[in-house]
């Protein structure tokens, strides 16, 4: 027997009063990608080389071969990929279940506009739940800076400043917070990663890869479009490859809203 709470959804769909959002960024040779300063080993740009392309090596097919980071473009952290998480899940191994749950968006794009390291703090995080309501079980929590708007353009991507990159991003007490929250699964962002740009010098350096993925929740970094969800009552739908042993993969990332 068909579900109703399936078919109503399907209902909602088709008369377009539930629409999905694409919270995915295009992925391509242009996509901007981390830069860590030395020693470090650095991750490519993506690239590609055609296998055929209608030709005599394959006369009737188009078909490529990729090479990316793992971590390129709009992707998912998994908890292998930080020392504090590397006895947990790696990407592949991820329940889908903890792949869909409710979206809440916190929204800072107006304060990211006047600084663009503006640090999102655990008393921040508070006044959200105060206003919006304790975040619900299996979360995924959205930080909107207005980040997207630069991701065609990989120098304001990345922002690098003569002390390093400056984006937006948690302090140290807003990643132990969401870290600690028990309905949170997974923190996303719209910067190319989950801590600020600042935080190399943090203590512990790296805060929310430290304690997050340390908690066995997830990351998702380069999201479009949050201004197009509400700050509760979105659905999301995080969709990374099955990669096994994978640290982390491109996600196609999906919103579920209410017209
Ligand atoms: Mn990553």
């Amino acid at each position: 027997m068909p579900s109703p709470a399936v078919t109503d959804l399907l209902a909602a769909l088709a008369d377009g009063s539930v629409q999905v959002v694409d919270l995915t960024q295009p992925l391509s040779e242009t996509t901007p990608v981390l830069v860590l300063p030395e020693p470090f080993a650095n991750t490519p740009h993506l690239s590609r080389r055609p296998l055929s392309r209608f030709d005599d090596d394959g006369p009737a097919w188009a078909w490529d071969v990729l090479e990316l980071g793992e971590h390129t473009g709009t992707h998912l952290d998994a908890p292998i990929h930080w020392i504090t998480g590397r006895d947990g899940e790696d990407v592949g191994s991820i329940p889908p279940r903890r792949l869909v749950g409710p979206a809440v968006v916190v929204d800072h794009a107006a304060a990211v506009a006047a600084d663009p390291g503006h640090l999102l703090t655990a008393e921040h995080l508070d006044a959200f739940e105060a206003e919006h309501g304790a975040i619900p079980d299996g979360a995924w929590v959205l930080y909107r800076t207005g980040w997207d708007a630069r991701a065609q353009d990989e120098a304001a991507f990345i922002n690098a400043g003569p002390e390093g990159p400056v984006t937006p991003g948690p302090d140290v007490g807003a990643a132990r917070w969401l870290a600690r929250h028990p309905g949170v699964v997974g923190f996303g962002v719209e910067t190319v990663g989950i801590d600020a740009g600042a935080a190399g010098g943090f203590d512990p350096a790296f805060p929310v890869h430290n304690f997050l993925l340390g908690a066995g929740r997830y990351g998702l970094t380069s999201l479009a479009h949050l201004a197009a969800l509400p700050a509760t009552g979105a659905l999301l739908v995080v969709a990374p490859l099955r990669l096994v042993e994978g640290t982390g993969s491109p996600s196609r990332v999906l919103a579920f809203v209410a017209r």
